[in-house]
């Protein structure tokens, strides 16, 4: 009998946990056996190695050849181990001599023809095989994205014929050497909107203490302009920030793009999306839109038209900062540390509240509409701001603002403080931190009290009164929280 053993990485979250390929080639009838995949992507599997074989002129040896992927019980797609079968068929039957075959890890899906395609996951992978400190033999299209992964030692290849080239020794494969282009910045700016000078103000404290915002406002205020350019408010991206966007991005249907390193990520899920494209999911669980936001910001407009059950389950990451999807007997992790922005119109017609335009709604379709939210649901919102429509004639006349860039410059001083006080925004305070870093003075506290009365605020509300208070006196450079800065927060709470 003969055996060949090489290695590959399945996908679990973020983890990619190591697969072992082994090949046994056995006298008897000729058959092609493969154990450890579901039943359905057998086939599939060993039609497209069986004809990237004869494609590149090998032979499929006439004996009986059984390839196992172990552990059984991990989640597996067929398409990865392609090449890794591939190759174990040929070092087991002889047709191809290798030595050190334990120092590469491989993964791709091969063509009819031989073609490498490329793979979901590939940064993941690559992370977990440069920590084994092996090599990664793996398709061109996925290189520039493994390599993220520093000092990684990544081999990409066409096609099979060059992966044996370079097992066989007579043409090594080139190690992928490119890091990623630093990508100029394309984010919107704040000073494309005219007029909403409280709504700009309430974005940059969200942006400054990561806090979560939602606006209220009939149609055509401007909530997702304004909303759009919050990315372009934050701090860039710290590299293991990038990195671990880049992962999730890379586990994605989407997949990972080159033009995305570095950018924070912006995602706008329509409110009739499924709770699976919203939250995750799936029979091989794929981060959903909650994670592809990881590290940015979430839009959800019109939120009261999400499924309420959806939203609920946002409760979750919102205090965590990640998801965990469990399926059947399997779980997986994923990150969804988000910035949560929110929008929603004051009434179903849109219309409630506006200076001109009348709304037809009864006050109970009103109070019907703004109770679709839960009360522990608008718990977990930081801010809330009140976006009035502007007539037309008065908005010409109205400024323009600050470019993005300036306003950046005091949110990244702002966020600078926070770390260095507390190695964490503003919005991921505890109660014990509260305690210890938001306390207001005299005056600011006798304030905070006489509101908790008057508008019968909980204890969650209070608390973040007392977060963003904080963040409002950080962008003003103040050490001590003071009247003026609860004054504001407050401002921020009406309505919720
Ligand atoms: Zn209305």
């Amino acid at each position: 009998m003969s055996l060949a053993v090489l290695y590959s990485r399945a996908l679990n979250g973020l983890a990619a946990p190591l697969v072992t390929v082994e090949v046994h080639l056995a006298n008897g009838l000729p058959s092609f056996a493969l154990v450890g995949l579901p039943e359905a992507e057998v086939k599939e599997s060993r039609d497209r190695v069986r004809a990237a074989l004869q494609t590149a002129g090998f032979e499929l040896p006439p004996r009986r050849i059984t390839v196992n992927l172990a552990p059984a019980d991990l989640p597996k797609e067929s398409g990865r181990f392609d090449l890794a079968i591939a190759i174990g068929i040929l070092v087991a039957s002889g047709q191809l001599k290798v030595s050190r075959l334990e120092q590469y890890e491989f993964a791709g899906e091969l063509a009819l023809t031989g073609a490498l395609r490329p793979i979901r996951g590939a940064l993941a992978m690559s992370l977990a095989t440069h920590q084994a400190e092996r090599q990664f033999i793996l398709p061109t299209e996925n290189a520039a994205e493994a390599a993220l992964v520093q000092d990684a030692r990544i081999l990409p290849a066409d096609n099979l014929l060059a992966v044996c080239a370079h097992l066989a020794e007579l043409e090594k494969l080139v190690p992928y050497q490119g890091t990623p282009a630093t990508v100029e910045q394309s984010y919107l700016d704040l000073m494309d909107i005219k007029g909403q000078g409280q709504a700009k103000r309430a974005l940059e404290i969200a942006a400054a203490g990561q806090h979560s915002l939602l606006f209220v406002g009939p149609p055509g205020t401007g909530k997702s302009m304004l909303a759009q350019r919050l990315p372009g408010l934050l701090p860039p991206m710290r590299d293991e920030e990038a990195l671990e966007s880049a992962m999730v991005q890379s586990l994605g249907s989407g997949g990972w793009r080159s033009q995305a390193w570095k950018q924070r990520p912006y995602r706008n899920p329509h409110h009739t999306a499924s709770g699976v494209a919203l939250v995750g999911g799936g029979s091989d669980p794929r981060p959903g839109e909650i994670s592809l936001a990881h590290h940015g910001v979430l839009f959800l407009d019109e939120l009261p038209e999400f499924d309420r059950k959806v939203l609920e389950v946002l409760r979750e990451p919102l205090e965590a900062g990640k998801i965990t999807i469990s399926r059947a007997a399997r779980q997986a992790d994923f990150p969804a540390r988000f910035q949560l922005i929110a929008a929603m119109n004051p009434c179903p017609c849109g219309y409630f509240g506006h200076p001109s335009a009348q709304c037809r709604c009864t006050p109970d379709q009103v109070s019907r509409y703004r109770g679709k939210l839960s009360g522990p649901f608008l718990d977990r919102i930081d801010l809330m701001m009140e976006v009035p429509s502007v007539p037309p004639e008065q908005l010409a006349s109205m400024p323009h603002g600050e470019r993005s860039d300036t306003v950046r410059q005091r949110v990244i001083q702002a966020f600078e403080v926070q770390q260095q006080r507390q190695s964490k925004p503003n919005s991921r305070l505890s109660a014990p931190d509260i305690e210890q870093y938001c306390q207001p003075d005299e005056a600011g506290q006798a304030l905070l009290t006489q509101a908790t009365r008057s508008l019968n605020l909980s204890a969650r509300a209070y608390h973040r009164i007392l977060k963003v208070a904080r963040t409002i006196a950080d962008l003003a450079c103040r050490p001590s929280v003071t009247a003026a800065d609860v004054a504001e927060a407050i401002q921020f709470r009406r309505g919720l």
